[in-house]
């Protein structure tokens, strides 16, 4: 008996339809229900993965390999669930799988139209996790009105009709203050809820998103005007934590309300204790401590995961983050000093291409040098690889092959990854294990977490993800180790170096994988745990 939540956004976008889909399945959990998350992008590519994070933010990266939208690290790191390539759903991906059904001659006679073959296609989507979990939430990015979302709506709009109380929708909207009038607008919500009726959908719930808090009379005419029950109007006022917002929603009874809406008993309202413990310790949290980002997009969501992964680290270790964006493109070696002269330490971002690696370079060369504390995730791994070979190994020319073609190719191309054609998905993806070496510094963080799902599944053996196509090249691997760069974490089955470290450092460990995308509110990971560590003192 799964039943289902639809989330929708009017008026604009950047609403946090993301954050309230992953708050709903946050306060669902902690009534003892399983849920799932699932996000439909209306844009024609297959998924995020080519795509610049200026357009898209960051790509996440699901443990089955998928490249996904940014929103599915709120869903995990809310809710702590695996999301897998089945929680990502673009318009692209609906027309490929239909055109191939096509091609493949599985609707012969038949005229493929928008409606019923591509609604039906998204309608499979939503419905493939039909009795694995007790709720599906699928959240339709985008705003309502787009000409991306019809056929989203369409779909929704049968699957309302088809499931009856099964269903339920959930539309968020703006509340806008006119600071001249000194009011609180509810016109714009008005028009997007009729634009939701229009295309036969009435929005079950509402949520308003408003800078100011807004009174009964707001929310009683908005209940009015827009045929739902008064207790269905909540409001999602700006707070200072994305991570307040499921207590608040869960103050203002929006689980009840959803619970109700689908004749389920509403019981008592369940005490989060974990998360309010994580809420009080962010709250008393007040020493901050600065953390240079090191990266080339100046972007906040370019390395959403990172940043929020930083922030949750703090908060366990009793210190506010605060995040420096230091450009790498602007970073010279007669500046390193003072652009890192405010940092207690610095986080080498991953990353493609040319542009802004040799300021990354100088910068893990600065904190090497200097003891400053240094964590290098994929290209930030590559870069304090290189570094170690130019300054230390004494070869200067040394690159990754995906920057230059030298004699020394300390990172090179995979085997795999050379006959590589097509661009699109085809990186190392998705979760693979590791092997940690006893006794290092990143084995020593990952025992630290011995009760986090994320501790070594058994003999210093962990799993994490990634998202690349260059590699550690093994031929250095002797000559790194001779002088103090050591390979402590490898791919048991490849060889792949996957962590190096210098022991003799403060702190100064490169990932080839992406921790940051398996911290969670509830369990920070454990490299990011041991570097505010370290940096907290
Ligand atoms: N560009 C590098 C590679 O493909 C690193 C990728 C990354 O940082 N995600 O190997």
């Amino acid at each position: 008996m799964t039943r289902y939540i639809f989330v929708t956004g009017g008026v604009v976008s950047s609403l946090g339809k993301g954050i309230i889909s992953a708050s709903i399945g946050k306060l669902l959990q902690a009534r003892g229900y399983t849920i799932t998350i699932q996000k439909f992008d209306p844009y024609i590519n297959i998924d995020p993965g080519t795509l610049n994070p200026y357009e898209h933010g960051e790509c996440y990266v699901t443990v089955d390999g998928m490249e996904t939208d940014l929103d599915l690290g709120h869903y995990e790191r809310f809710t702590g669930i695996r999301a897998t390539q089945a929680n990502s759903v673009t318009t692209g991906k609906i027309y490929k799988a239909v055109i191939d059904k096509e091609r493949h001659g599985d609707y012969l006679g038949k005229t493929i139209q928008v409606v019923p073959h591509i609604t039906d296609e998204i309608k499979h989507r939503i419905l493939q996790h039909n009795d694995e979990v007790d709720f599906v939430i699928s959240e339709i990015g985008g705003t309502i009105g787009d000409i991306e979302s019809a056929p989203f709506l369409e779909a929704i709009r049968q699957l309302k009709w088809e499931l009856g109380n099964r269903a339920v929708s959930v539309h968020l909207t703006y509340v806008p203050y006119l600071k001249a009038a000194d009011e609180l607008k509810t016109k714009p919500t008005q028009h997007s809820v009729k634009e939701m009726q229009g295309a036969g959908i009435q929005p079950d719930v509402l949520v308003l998103r408003t800078e100011k808090h807004l009174s009964d009379n707001i929310r009683q005419k908005v209940a009015s005007f827009c045929n739902v029950d008064l207790e269905c109007v909540v409001q999602s006022e700006d707070l200072p934590s994305i991570y307040e917002v499921p207590v608040n929603m869960q103050n203002q009874g929006l689980d009840a309300a959803l619970l109700r809406k689908f004749g389920v008993p509403v019981g008592e309202t369940p005490k989060m204790e974990g998360w309010h413990h994580f809420l009080e310790l962010q709250r008393t949290a007040t020493k901050e401590v600065h953390v240079g980002l090191v990266g080339k997009y100046d972007l906040q969501d370019a390395y959403k995961s990172i940043r929020e992964s930083l922030i949750l680290a703090g908060i366990y270790n009793h210190v506010k983050v605060k995040i420096d964006f230091i450009n790498s493109e602007n970073i010279t070696k007669e500046n390193v000093a003072e652009k890192l002269s405010n940092v207690a330490g610095i986080l080498i971002c991953p990353g493609f291409g040319q542009r802004g690696i040799e300021g990354k370079i100088i910068a893990v060369e600065y904190a090497r040098v200097n003891n400053l504390p240094a964590f290098g995730i994929c290209l930030g791994m590559q870069m304090m690889v290189i570094e170690f070979a130019r300054n230390i190994l004494g070869y200067k020319d040394a690159n990754s092959s995906e920057m230059a073609d030298t004699p020394h190719n300390v990172i090179d191309m995979m085997e795999e990854q050379k006959t590589i054609t097509n661009m699109g998905g085809t990186m190392r993806l998705g979760a693979y294990e590791c092997q940690l070496q006893e006794g290092s510094r990143a084995a020593q963080a990952y025992n630290a977490a011995a009760t986090s799902p994320l501790s070594p599944l058994s003999s210093h053996l962990i799993s994490e993800r990634h998202r690349h196509r260059y590699e550690f090249n093994n031929k250095y691997k002797d000559e790194f180790e001779q002088n103090g760069m050591m390979c402590v974490g490898i791919n048991p089955e490849s060889g792949l170096v996957e962590i190096v470290e210098i022991p003799s450092h403060r702190w100064f460990i490169g990932t080839q994988f992406h921790p940051e995308y398996s911290s969670t509110v509830l369990h920070p990971h454990p490299l990011f745990m041991s570097f505010i560590k370290e940096i907290a003192q």
